[in-house]
């Protein structure tokens, strides 16, 4: 995704929410595609790091395996659906978080919240106050 790109979504959305919504699509579709023609691809099996043609198991290449784990699709496409109910638990209610209580005033957040706006910037979304290019 490019940076100030216009990303679909509700009009009048804010930027932060639609690139939200747009980052867990993509993040969708490109796991449905990594997996779906070549399941077999992905290790089940501890990945193999070759060095001049040995393999090697290392501390440093059972973290980087631990990684590559934390992408393959079904960790992508599990983290996007536990994401998902976080924005539906966080909703827009007239303008306000329906959970998100605003400290010592007895009231609600405005929406966005900081947990969604949290997870648009987990994303890459650069942030409302980022200068534009
Ligand atoms: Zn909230």
């Amino acid at each position: 995704m490019v940076q100030g790109e216009v990303l679909g979504g509700d009009v009048g959305e804010h930027p932060g929410v639609g690139f939200l919504r747009q980052a867990h699509a993509e993040a969708v579709e490109r796991a449905r595609a990594a997996s779906e023609p070549a399941l077999l691809l992905w290790p089940t099996h501890p990945v193999e790091f070759l060095l001049a043609g040995q393999e090697v198991t290392t501390p440093e290449t059972r973290a980087a395996e631990a990684h590559i784990r934390l992408h393959m699709p079904e960790a992508a496409l599990r983290r996007v659906e536990a994401e998902r109910a976080i924005l539906a638990d966080h909703a827009d209610v007239d303008g306000r978080c329906a959970v998100c209580a605003e400290p010592g005033a007895g009231g609600r957040l405005g929406w966005p919240c900081p947990t969604v706006l949290g997870l648009a910037r987990a994303w890459g979304w650069p942030g409302a106050d980022a200068p534009t290019a």
